[in-house]
């Protein structure tokens, strides 16, 4: 069925498609949920009927909820590890409270962002990556 102005007659069928006003809504409802579930949730396969599409855009909504808690909670470790610590003097507790703020704010990609950061023209140990000394 090609698109159409979807203009309704007295039966609210569409003048040009016949099908009912509440198959077209449910179709484009459908199509809509289905494109916003993808969008936050690339690799998932979409269930085939409109709820089941719309539970699964609640789990995947509960998920980046969390998500964003766990952000926050990262982010104000960081801080508090930057206040408390921060002043300390020798750069080598400096060095120790940046790694440790690396490390809350970095999650599980900590080891990957220190090796990212070691990687350069000379292979992975073209830098070194400093843990510093806890105060
Ligand atoms: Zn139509």
């Amino acid at each position: 069925m090609s698109d159409c102005e979807h203009i309704w007659n007295a039966h609210h069928q569409c003048q040009w498609c016949h099908r009912d006003k509440q198959d077209i809504d449910y179709e484009e409802s459908k199509r809509d949920a289905t494109a916003l579930l993808l969008l936050a949730s690339p690799g998932i396969t979409p269930m085939s009927s409109l709820s089941g599409v719309v539970s699964q855009l609640n789990h995947v909504i509960a998920g980046l909820l969390i998500d964003a808690t766990y952000d926050v909670n990262a982010v104000q470790s960081a801080i508090n590890c930057a206040v408390k610590y921060g002043g300390v003097d020798g750069s080598h507790h400096k060095t120790w409270v940046i790694d440790q703020m690396v490390r809350m704010l970095s999650g599980n990609q900590y080891d990957a962002i220190v090796a990212g950061a070691c990687d350069g023209d000379d292979g992975p140990n073209t830098y070194s990556w400093d843990e510093g000394i806890a105060p």
